[in-house]
């Protein structure tokens, strides 16, 4: 099972990845959170790619794209994986779909009205990257590990906006690409998290079954 997950930033796509990986039981690769773990480490691609995220660009196509095909050539993506975050960019996508076809490009759809309150909410533990939202969790401290929360800096009012022009300009056209491959399926987002995951399990089962 090969599966993209598009939408904007913060539609939710890495909390339904999480949910969606564990019971599929395949790998769930998050783009954004293998460059911020080469932040943390100061490598060379996560110093380069620095540059990009804090100003709420996309790290150039030739780097993500040897990034990504390199993870999902890893043994444990052999029977599939969820890829959260990647392609963002039709040339990403022709990349990919030249080595490894997509079998369902999932459009977490949420309106923009609601997507800045998401991101500007949303709370990521330092250790373990869990995430969470200041609606629902008041704790400073992650449930699972007992790591600290943080505002990412991309997060912040300022930068919210250009990502999210990038994503119109950029991503969106994405959505035309995976309509013609004839694997684009749209979930509506704006509903709890427990019921978008209940909509991505009835259409994945029905596929499956
Ligand atoms: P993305 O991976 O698409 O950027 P996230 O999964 O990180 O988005 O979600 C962004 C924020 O919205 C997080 O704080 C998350 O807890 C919250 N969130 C995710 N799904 C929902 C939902 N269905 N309803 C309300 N809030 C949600
Ligand atoms: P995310 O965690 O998915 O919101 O990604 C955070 C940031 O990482 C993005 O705003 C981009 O700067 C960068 N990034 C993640 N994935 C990609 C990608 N596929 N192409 C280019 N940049 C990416």
């Amino acid at each position: 099972m090969k599966l993209v997950f598009l939408g904007p930033p913060g539609a939710g796509k890495g909390t339904q990845a999480e949910k969606v990986c564990e019971r599929y039981r395949i790998p769930h690769i998050s783009t954004g959170d293998i460059l911020r773990h080469e932040m943390k480490i100061s490598s060379e691609l996560g110093v380069e790619a620095k540059g990009y995220i804090d100003k709420g660009l996309l790290v150039p196509d030739d780097l993500i794209i040897e990034m990504t095909k390199k993870r999902i050539a890893q043994e444990d993506c052999a029977a599939g994986y969820l890829l959260d975050g990647f392609p963002r960019t039709v040339s990403q996508a022709e990349a990919l779909e030249a080595v490894s076809p997509t079998d369902y490009a999932i459009n977490i759809d949420v309106p923009t009205s609601k997507i800045i309150k998401r991101i500007c909410g949303r709370r990521v533990c330092k250790a373990c990257g869990a995430v969470y939202h200041i609606s629902s969790y008041t704790a400073d401290t992650c449930e699972k590990c007992g790591g600290e929360l943080y505002l990412r800096d991309d997060d912040k009012p300022e930068t919210v906006e250009t990502r999210l022009k990038v994503y119109e300009e950029q991503t969106k056209p994405l959505l035309g690409y995976y309509d013609k491959a004839d694997c684009l399926y749209t979930i509506d987002s704006d509903r709890p998290v427990e019921e978008v995951f209940q909509s991505i399990c009835t259409l994945l089962d029905g596929k499956t079954e």
